[in-house]
């Protein structure tokens, strides 16, 4: 156990053994909630270099992060993906390495990544229909994910999650079918509510579905709520006796969600996001140049976590500065 100094804390107790890493901002997907016109270029500098992942991610294990997602954008394109994995499985004190992704070329790639140190899995499903997910994804590609999990599953991944955004009047339908699809696997389904961002504000206005809606949903048919671990992160999770798969909760919009939150962000440019739907980074990237800026680099995200607000403003209409989450790493 490190000592208090040494911990990343902030000014209200809570603690950050958990930082999401976006290893790049390009997509190739389309989703409606995300980037529905596709990927944009956002300026010319470069995203973080392997030398300066390693950096970040030495520098968080030594401050008690044991956790690390990677994420995007979508993370495995990049064409160093494996290498990057590699690096921060290597690193001492990162126990759980686990990544993001719409499960693009999963079925070929699954074992790859699992060999290069990945042991979480979570991909990204919205539709279990092939035309539905077609047309939230613009991709048809549904079958390729499908089999995805089962590669993901017969490689050896510890820990194999859907993330699946419910958005009235597109896929709410499917609540059920969901339900039914995990009944029998050992997979954990989250539900995440759809969130509002400086893109979406049209779409959110057509499609948002609370958090209490999912969930009185899932009481109605018999699921019930467990308690949560100690230091566990902000989603509900829900059992069932007949159901060997779990459902969870992601609701941002909920009162105390941000009492939990237990995670950092770093952006694919190095910038260090307290929260989501903050007012933007800080960049770190002067501090990611040389393995001797260690204890600067460490110095300064101790600095800035005094920044870290207590919760976001999204009951107020703020979602921040966030135009979408492949931006900063969902
Ligand atoms: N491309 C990868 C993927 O889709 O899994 C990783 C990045 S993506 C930004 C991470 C997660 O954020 C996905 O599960 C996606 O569905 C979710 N997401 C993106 N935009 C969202 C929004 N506005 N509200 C809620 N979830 C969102
Ligand atoms: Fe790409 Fe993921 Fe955003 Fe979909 S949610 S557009 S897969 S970054």
């Amino acid at each position: 156990m490190k000592n208090d100094q040494t911990v990343l804390t902030d000014t209200f107790g809570r603690r950050f053994p958990y930082l999401r890493l976006s290893v790049t901002d390009v997509c190739n997907f389309r989703c409606s909630y995300c980037l529905p016109d596709g990927y944009k270029k956002s300026g010319c500098e470069p995203f973080l270099s392997t030398e300066e992942i390693g950096r970040v991610v030495r520098a968080f294990a030594a401050m008690g992060t044991w956790k690390i997602r990677l994420t995007g954008g979508e993370p495995t394109v990049r064409s160093d993906f494996t290498e990057i994995v590699e690096i921060a499985a290597a690193t001492p004190g990162i126990e759980r390495l686990a990544f993001t992704t719409n499960g693009y070329r999963l079925p070929e790639r699954a074992e790859e990544f699992y060999k290069a140190g990945l042991r979480a899995i979570n991909i990204s499903i919205d539709s279990l229909k092939a035309d539905k997910f077609r047309e939230i994804t613009s991709h048809d590609r549904l079958e390729e994910i499908l089999d995805g999990i089962d590669a993901a599953l017969d490689a050896g991944f510890e820990a194999v999650k859907i993330n699946t955004v419910l958005l009235k009047g597109l896929n709410d339908d499917e609540l059920d079918d969901f339900l039914d699809f995990v009944q029998d696997k050992p997979l954990s389904l989250r539900f995440i509510e759809l969130m509002r961002t400086l893109d979406n504000q049209d779409y959110y206005g057509a499609h948002h579905l609370s958090g209490q809606t999912v969930r009185d949903r899932l009481t109605a048919r018999g699921w019930q709520e467990i308690e949560r671990a100690e230091g566990a992160g902000p989603a509900v999770e829900f059992i069932h006796p007949d159901s060997r798969g779990r459902i969870g909760i992601i609701a941002p919009y909920s009162k105390d969600f941000c009492k939990t939150c237990n995670r950092l962000r770093i952006s694919a440019k190095g910038a260090l996001h307290l929260c989501l739907f903050g007012s933007g980074g800080y960049s770190l990237r002067e501090y990611l140049q040389s393995d001797d800026q260690m204890e600067a680099l460490q110095d300064k995200i101790m600095e800035l976590m005094r920044f870290k607000r207590s919760s976001h403003f999204l009951q107020q209409n703020d979602s921040g500065a966030t135009p979408h989450l492949a931006s900063i790493g969902g």
